[in-house]
């Protein structure tokens, strides 16, 4: 099977998108696959909106497209709109119905209708093989109101091309009939603008989601009977949810921009992505920045079978990529979660917050989980007091070491107020009773509210002693 991919001559790749929706995970994995391949082999980078569909195209999801991708890192080297280039499918769509290429088709939708389902009876392809395809209506204007373009498939046989990813893939050219190019002569349909386009863009490579594989016969026949070059194709199997049907809404939020306000890195999304369906050969490296992958992305690379999309993989691989932020930086991408939760305001103190978030930095998954992490802290705590009790110790202990330790913390200055300090003094009395959990457990509770938390000194300190004090004091009346 040759799949040798032919660069000579430069590589010119496109992205796509129709306006229609928004980002789509699926969607933005196919243009990073298109980013890599152009950034691997140096190329050139295009996008192209293609908005020809007035009716579904919206130029606020053009926007959360464009947003979508450039928050990927993926910046394209050119950019052109379908609906700003309508001349360009015109004067095409002519030079085909001049040549006897093409030709206007009158029949009703109900009778359309009709013949397919009587083709879907005798079990055939579905498909119009139009009984209008030789007459001459140029000059009947009311005719060509109510016509469409179609365009007139004679080809006989297998069409037959090599995909990058599947190896050779043919269709019988019978099977298309005489498909649909235009709505009207100013109304190009996708099949017909993307071949133009193609063309007019020199396209080297055109690589899209594998649901776009049974139009490719299509596109070869027009770009045939225009006399263009054929493009390398290669087709990108679909991502598949955890029961490995094809991903939906069904299976969690779909929308890159749904993943960016839950508080995935971008780098992070970058790096998962990449490797649903490729994988470098020979290496089962997963963490890998965008120079890494730009350096060893190969197309033959892509796998034939579906991609799952993997939360929990997610999840791990961005928690990787949060750790390894700079408290600061990490301080900047949490704080408009927590403003939008009211928990800090334009007053709160950068240092304090730091040490807050510090604490959770290791232990969350996504940004947003950041909310419900640090809620504690600037919130009022609410428990059920059972959860002070430490393993085989009861109330009446419990509440008996928290008395101690409020006696202890009350005398601490509060200018040594700091976790260093508070360990020192305090665990030198927990060490003491023989088993430590006695004490830090009901102290880390107390202080926290939570079953599982940061250690108690961490807390205290950006609690401060009087919070402190104060927490205590309720958790010995809870046990009351
Ligand atoms: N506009 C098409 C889509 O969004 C692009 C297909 C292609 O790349 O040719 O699916």
């Amino acid at each position: 099977m040759d799949k040798s991919v032919n660069t000579k001559g430069g590589v010119r790749v496109r992205m796509a998108p129709s306006p229609t929706g928004t980002l789509h995970v699926g969607t933005a994995r196919t243009a990073l696959f298109n980013y890599l391949f152009a950034r691997h082999h140096k190329g050139t980078y295009v996008m192209r909106i293609e908005d020809t569909d007035r009716e579904r195209s919206d130029k606020k999801l053009e926007e959360n497209i464009t947003e979508g991708l450039k928050w990927l890192g993926l910046e394209w080297d050119e950019f052109y709109r379908q609906s700003e280039r309508m001349g360009v499918y015109e004067q095409y769509l002519r030079k085909l119905l001049e040549e006897d290429k093409a030709f206007y088709c009158w029949h009703t939708k109900d009778e359309l209708q009709v013949e397919r389902e009587k083709q879907m009876k005798s079990k055939e392809a579905p498909r119009h093989i139009c009984s209008y395809r030789d007459e001459d209506i140029r000059d009947e204007k009311e005719k060509i109101k109510r016509s469409i373009i179609r365009f007139k498939n004679n080809t006989r046989g297998d069409i037959e091309f090599t995909d990058l990813v599947r190896g050779k893939v043919k269709f019988d050219a019978q099977n298309l009939g005489d498909f649909s190019i235009a709505r009207s002569i100013n109304d190009p349909l996708y099949n017909f603008a993307v071949v133009v386009d193609d063309n007019e863009m020199q396209i080297t490579h055109v690589m899209r989601g594998e649901d776009h594989i049974s139009n490719t016969p299509r596109q070869i026949l027009i770009l045939e009977a225009l006399n263009w070059e054929r493009p390398q194709y290669a087709h990108i199997p679909l991502l598949l949810g955890s029961d490995k049907s094809k991903l939906s809404k069904r299976h969690g939020a779909t929308s890159v921009s749904e993943y960016k306000d839950m508080g995935y890195l971008p780098a992070a999304m970058f790096n998962f992505l990449a490797l649903l369906g490729w994988h470098p050969k020979d290496d089962e490296k997963e963490i890998m920045n965008k120079e890494q992958i730009i350096e060893e992305f190969m197309i033959s690379d892509v796998q034939q079978s579906g991609a799952i999309f993997d939360i929990e993989k997610l999840n791990w691989m961005n928690a990787n990529y949060i750790r390894s932020l700079k408290l600061k930086e990490f301080r900047q991408l949490c704080m408009p979660y927590l403003e939008n939760a009211n928990l800090i305001d334009k007053k709160t103190d950068n240092d304090w917050l730091e040490k807050i978030l510090g604490m959770e930095q290791e232990r969350i998954k996504k940004l947003s989980d950041i909310v419900d992490a640090v809620k504690f802290i600037f919130e009022d705590i609410n428990y059920n007091s059972e959860l002070l009790i430490w393993r085989k110790s009861d109330k009446k202990d419990a509440a008996e070491q928290l008395r101690e330790l409020n006696a202890i913390i009350e005398k601490i200055d509060e200018k040594n107020w700091n976790k260093d300090e508070l360990e020192k003094i305090i665990m030198p009395h927990a060490q003491e009773k023989g088993d430590r959990g006695r004490v830090l457990w009901p102290l880390r509770v107390a202080v926290s509210g939570k079953k599982a938390s940061p250690g108690p000194f961490e807390i205290m300190e950006v609690l401060k002693k009087k919070k402190v004090l104060s927490r205590i004091d309720n958790a010995i009346k809870k046990l009351q």
